[in-house]
């Protein structure tokens, strides 16, 4: 059943766990989340940016939906950067929009989120925004401290916009890390207690495992997963060519003794059974098992 995101947060807020949400980029990475939430009896947020076809995701989405009736999912913009991005999304079918105004001045931020709440509202998709700035990974030895979300706003602006869910800055950072990611969880406790929407963690991708559960314990209901879930995806399409013994000549030309159709849907294949392990692993890790 494809729903509204708040419905997925609210209930993990109530029972204490997190929702994973996991960043798709194709057919066989959306058919990988549908699986891994069936098999684990599990809700799911599938994640797209304006960077991957959204109608195309929209439309897969409503395919496995119908095929994995059990799964509660919802589909939800990531970083959506301005309001026609968002409403674009909304057209396609997306259930919830993340608008991201995390770079402008509290105010300013206010301003935009609300006018993206106001719309998205009126036709039931809810709305995550950022408070703070959670950085890239590359930079985050630089960056990590400047971007935290400060509890003397976070309330003020929950109220303001009437966001359905607060993506907060507690030292987690986009991409891979250079450093050791450094979790202020005393702030999200703070935060925890100060905002009554559910509380969005990004950056899960390389955090660790004790850090990520520690985060959902401290009041986290929505892990953002990314670079983690490509990551395995083509770590699992390059482990089978290289056992599979191909050659790839000077042309990139595979030579193949058998059907290169078959070869090339089953390495795919691999890359989704990669994907689905390790998002498994995640949403057992948050919590969400037996939970949909
Ligand atoms: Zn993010």
């Amino acid at each position: 059943m494809l729903v509204s995101m708040d419905k997925l947060l609210n209930k993990a807020k109530k029972e204490k766990y997190a929702v994973a949400s996991a960043n798709v980029f194709s057919d066989r990475s959306v058919k990988a989340c549908f699986e891994a939430a069936n098999n684990l009896n599990a809700p799911i947020i599938i994640s797209a940016t304006s960077y991957v076809p959204m109608e195309e995701i929209a439309l897969l989405v409503n395919y496995y939906k119908d095929k994995y009736e059990n799964v509660s999912v919802s589909l939800n913009l990531d970083h959506g950067s301005d309001f026609d991005v968002a409403m674009r999304a909304i057209r396609c079918g997306f259930t919830s929009v993340m608008i991201d105004k995390s770079t402008l001045e509290f105010e300013e931020n206010v301003r935009y989120v609300k006018e993206v709440v106001k719309a998205a509202h009126a036709v039931g998709v809810s709305v995550e925004a950022e408070l703070g700035h959670v950085g890239k990974g590359f930079e985050y030895d630089e960056t990590r401290d400047s971007g935290l979300t400060r509890t003397d706003e976070a309330f003020d602006y929950v109220k303001k916009t009437e966001v359905d869910a607060l993506a907060v800055a507690v030292g987690t950072s986009h991409g891979v890390y250079k450093g050791v990611p450094n979790l202020d969880f005393d702030l999200l406790n703070d935060l925890s207690n100060i905002v009554n929407v559910p509380l969005v963690l990004h950056g899960g991708s390389g955090t660790g495992d004790d850090k990520l559960k520690k985060a959902v314990q401290c009041g986290i209901q929505k892990v953002n997963l990314s670079t983690d879930l490509s990551g395995a995806y083509i770590s699992s399409c390059s482990k089978y060519i290289k056992e599979a013994g191909e050659i790839i000549d000077k042309d990139f030309n595979v030579t193949y003794k058998g059907n290169r159709t078959v070869f090339t849907n089953t390495c795919l294949d691999m890359g989704l059974n990669g994907y689905r392990d390790l998002l498994s692993h995640y949403i057992e890790l948050f919590g969400g098992k037996g939970k949909a």
